[in-house]
């Protein structure tokens, strides 16, 4: 049984999620304690027991200590199986995260796999869905991992119930990255979006967006074609979504409405991460930079990318996979500076040659 302090690094819901993706993949049962716990409520929220739930189903794992607000779990799961599921958080919880949160285990469980969840589509401290289809699966695919996605419904704070679906196809063998650079930006794309809320509002969030661009970095000011959109949702909310191609990589970037938060202040804080993360000079943004080290450490090959921030995030992730999983990592820079991270599988990886 792999002991965890749920409350090492950044001691949040990320440390759960990777690992019930990674105890499903490879069979091994963890405890972990101290869940979430300096958070200002702590213990599994209604998007982490969401996640239990769903790879306790997909893995007919035994499951301890899942109950709200729960600071402690077990989770022993069985063989995964792909096939057909759907999930409902019930809050605003992002669907995002519970998603991510199996893909792992369903790559590898044998068959395609088609996941329905019912949440938060465009909710706080969580790759919205435009990060997750304009990025996360581009890059994913670059590693050999084919997953599609779709929107059906657009989900917000506080009200949620927006619906994506996720098709997840199997995989045999993970590819790696060399991304140290980044190359010239080729295109600057996205949206601004308003659900259940006046179009004027996407307006305003689009030329504040525009007007950061061009004021810092004028030599992009050519370059955006930022589309405002209005988009189905069950209640209201607001979202601007930036992507910024070059010749080597892809990054994003977004912002969110929310009450008496000015519409000009949502576009820009979007084109203010877009403006760092150009300025960076870097590979990969800051949140893909956490969210694929996973797949990286799973590949038979070594990656190495730069990232325009070192963030606790990253950290605790590349410590967690170790847990489950021999590999090595190396990483430069200072927390909150940009940064390198390597990584290396083991000769014991037990993927290695499959
Ligand atoms: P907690 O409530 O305990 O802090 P959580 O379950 O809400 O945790 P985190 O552990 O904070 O989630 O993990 C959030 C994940 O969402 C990270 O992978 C982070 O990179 C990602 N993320 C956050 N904001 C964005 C964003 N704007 N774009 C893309 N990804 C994001």
């Amino acid at each position: 049984m792999i002991e965890i302090d749920g409350s090492y690094g950044e001691g949040g819901g990320q440390i759960i999620r990777t690992a019930l993706g990674l105890s499903c993949l490879f069979g091994k049962p963890f405890r972990m304690y101290h869940i979430r716990k300096g958070r200002r409520k702590p213990g599994l929220m209604p998007q982490h027991l969401t996640c239990v739930s769903a790879a306790r189903l997909i893995s007919e794992a035994k499951v301890e200590g899942d109950s709200p607000g729960s600071a402690e779990l077990v989770f022993n799961p069985g063989e995964p199986r792909g096939g057909a599921y759907s999930f409902h958080i019930g809050t605003a919880g992002s669907t995002s995260l519970v998603l991510q949160t199996l893909i792992p285990a369903l790559l590898f469980a044998g068959k395609r796999s088609s996941v329905t969840v019912t949440g938060g589509t465009h909710v706080p401290f969580s790759p919205p869905f435009h990060f997750l289809s304009g990025v996360f699966v581009p890059f994913l695919e670059r590693l050999g991992i084919k997953v599609r996605l779709s929107i059906e419904t657009y989900g917000f704070y506080p009200k949620g119930g927006g619906r994506i679906r996720g098709d997840i196809f199997p995989a045999d063998e993970i590819g790696s990255l060399d991304l140290m650079e980044r190359g010239a930006v080729s295109s600057l794309a996205g949206c601004s979006g308003v659900g259940g809320l006046p179009i004027s509002i996407a307006e305003r969030q689009k030329k504040a967006a525009l007007a950061r661009l061009s004021a810092t970095a004028s030599e992009l000011a050519d370059k955006p074609a930022i589309d405002a959109i209005s988009v189905p949702a069950y209640g209201q909310g607001t979202f601007v979504y930036l992507e910024c191609r070059s010749a080597s990589s892809l990054a994003g970037f977004s912002a969110l409405g929310s009450r008496g938060k000015r519409a000009e202040a949502v576009g820009d804080e979007a084109a203010g991460e877009l403006i760092t993360y150009y300025r960076s000079g870097t590979a990969l943004d800051r949140h893909l930079a956490d969210q694929i080290v996973l797949y990286l450490a799973l590949s038979n090959s070594d990656s190495s990318f730069t990232t325009d921030a070192v963030t606790d995030h990253l950290l605790t992730n590349l410590w967690v996979i170790g847990l489950f999983h021999p590999y090595r990592y190396a990483v430069e820079g200072q927390p909150g500076e940009k940064g390198i991270v390597r990584i290396t599988p083991s000769r014991d990886n037990p993927r290695a040659g499959t």
